[in-house]
């Protein structure tokens, strides 16, 4: 599953460095996963980076959006990884 970031986020912005998918970013109202982006961090950690930052957590699974280990390894495959 990818991350999301629920209303109570706070915009401290803390997470946002800490993403090795550049996937979090400032929304229209709060920070934001981009799904496309985050393979809960399989490919870098065994934890996903933000959640373990996140002072008020509010970073959680998206029910809608479940990948097993392979696909999310797949996604990461596909991402640039220029930077
Ligand atoms: Fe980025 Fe990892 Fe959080 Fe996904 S789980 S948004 S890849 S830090
Ligand atoms: Fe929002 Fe949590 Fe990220 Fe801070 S660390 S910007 S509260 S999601």
């Amino acid at each position: 599953m990818a991350l999301m970031i629920t209303d109570e986020c706070i915009n401290c912005a803390i997470c946002e460095p800490e993403c090795p998918n550049m996937a979090i970013s400032m929304g229209g109202e709060h920070y934001e996963v981009d799904p496309e982006r985050c393979t809960e961090c399989v490919g870098h950690h065994d934890q996903p980076q933000c959640q373990q930052v996140c002072p008020v957590d509010c970073i959680i699974l998206d029910p809608h959006r479940r990948e097993s280990k392979d696909e999310l390894q797949a996604k990461f495959d596909r991402l640039d990884h220029a930077s």
